[in-house]
C-alpha cells in the first residue's frame, strides 16, 4: 500500500489522483488522555466509517456544508481536500469529562444552556482550550470563519440531537473539526463514538469511547449498538 500523507491515532490519510480529494482509512487505533493510553478497539474503523457516513449523509438533507463525498469501502472514505483549521470544536449539553472536572459539576448534571468550547488543535500542547481572543492573537482563523464555525457547530448539535433522541440516545457532548476547501469553510474529521459522548436516554449506559477511556469493557458492542440504534440494522 502506499505510504500515507498523514498518519494520525486514528485515521490514515492518502492522497488521490485528484489533487481536491483524499482518502480516509479508518484504524481500530485508539488512544486516550492525549496518547498515554493506547489500545485497539475491535472492528472500531468499520463502525466509525459507517457512522460517520450515516451522520455526514444526515447533515446533508439539513443543508451542511462538509467534505464527506462517498464511503469507497469499510474502511475508507473519500473527502474533500481541507485546509483544516487547528481550532477543535466541543459543543456541551451536559456536564461530562473535561468541563466537569474544570468547573466542578458531577457529570450527568445538564447544562442550563449550550456550552461552545474552542481547544488549539496541536499535540505537542496537548490541544489546550483557548478562546475567541486567541484565535484572532495567534492567527488561527478569521473572526468571520469563527463565527462561521460556531453557528454551525450549533445547528449540527440541534439536528444530531433531535435525531438521537428519537433513538433513544442522548447527545452529551462532541467535536467537531473544520477547514477551508476553495475559500469555504466546511465540516471535516469524523462524527462517531469517537469524538462524541452518547448515553442511552433510559439507563444512561455509555455508548462511546468513555467504555475504552475508563476501562468499561464491552466497547466494540457499544460502538456496534450506536450503528445500530442509527441506521436500524
Ligand atoms: P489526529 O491527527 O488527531 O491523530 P486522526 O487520526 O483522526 O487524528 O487523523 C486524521 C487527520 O486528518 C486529522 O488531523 C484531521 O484534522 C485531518 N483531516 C480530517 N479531514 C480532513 C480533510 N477533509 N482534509 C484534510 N485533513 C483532514
Ligand atoms: N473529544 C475528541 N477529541 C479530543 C478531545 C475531546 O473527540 O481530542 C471529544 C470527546 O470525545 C467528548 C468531547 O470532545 O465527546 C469533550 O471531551 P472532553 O473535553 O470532556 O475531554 P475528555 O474528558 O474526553 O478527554
Amino acid at each position: 500500500m502506499t505510504k500515507p500523507m498523514y498518519e494520525g491515532k486514528a485515521k490514515q490519510v492518502f492522497a488521490t489522483e485528484n489533487p481536491d480529494e483524499l482518502l480516509v482509512y479508518f484504524k481500530d487505533d485508539a488512544t486516550a488522555f492525549n496518547g498515554e493510553k493506547r489500545g485497539t478497539i475491535g472492528n472500531k474503523g468499520v463502525l466509525n466509517n459507517k457512522i460517520s457516513t450515516f451522520f455526514f449523509n444526515l447533515l446533508s438533507e439539513k443543508g451542511i456544508p462538509h467534505h464527506f463525498i462517498k464511503m469507497l469501502s469499510e474502511r475508507e472514505m473519500l473527502v474533500k481536500k481541507l485546509d483544516i483549521l487547528p481550532v477543535e470544536v466541543v459543543v456541551r449539553n451536559i456536564a461530562a469529562g473535561s468541563l466537569a472536572k474544570r468547573i466542578g459539576w458531577e457529570e450527568g448534571r445538564k447544562l442550563p444552556s449550550t456550552v461552545i468550547e474552542l481547544y488549539y488543535k496541536d499535540d505537542k500542547l496537548g490541544d489546550p482550550l483557548i478562546n475567541n481572543y486567541h484565535i484572532k492573537a495567534l492567527g488561527l482563523a478569521t473572526p468571520e470563519q469563527v463565527e462561521t464555525l460556531e453557528a454551525y457547530a450549533l445547528k449540527i448539535n440541534e439536528i444530531l440531537s433531535a435525531f438521537l433522541k428519537d433513538k433513544k440516545l442522548e447527545l452529551i457532548d462532541f467535536k467537531l473539526e473544520f477547514g477551508v476547501h476553495k475559500g469555504e469553510v466546511l465540516l471535516g474529521d469524523e462524527i462517531s463514538p469517537d469524538t462524541c459522548r452518547f448515553w442511552d436516554s433510559e439507563t444512561g449506559q455509555k455508548l462511546d469511547k468513555d467504555r475504552f477511556r475508563r476501562d468499561l469493557g464491552d466497547v466494540e458492542e457499544a460502538y456496534q449498538e450506536v450503528l445500530r440504534r442509527i441506521t436500524g440494522q
